[in-house]
């Protein structure tokens, strides 16, 4: 059973609107289940491409260090954006 989070009521699992108070229900919605899973795989990148761009000075198995390093800076961003589209919905 969910509780409406203004008024602490009872609602039920297909209410998305809290029928004593009118506050609207937080649903996880595809929107915000395609945010987290975009979080979650831009932070998977990230940790891949730190040791990848460590690796690029030391072998030529990698792609080149620019190309890494460039990686890594573009992921940092992406990657805070994302972590703060998915706070702002959860709250
Ligand atoms: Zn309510």
């Amino acid at each position: 059973m969910d509780r409406c989070l203004n008024c602490h009521g009872t609602l039920k699992k297909t209410e998305t609107e809290c029928f004593l108070c009118g506050a609207k229900v937080p649903r996880e919605t595809n929107q915000t289940i395609f945010r987290r899973r975009f979080a979650t795989v831009v932070r998977i990148m990230f940790f891949i491409s730190i040791p990848l761009t460590i690796a690029s000075l030391f072998t030529d198995y990698t792609p080149s260090f620019a190309k890494c390093f460039a990686t890594l800076v573009v992921l940092t961003f992406v990657r805070n954006s994302a972590d703060q589209m998915a706070e702002k919905k959860n709250t």
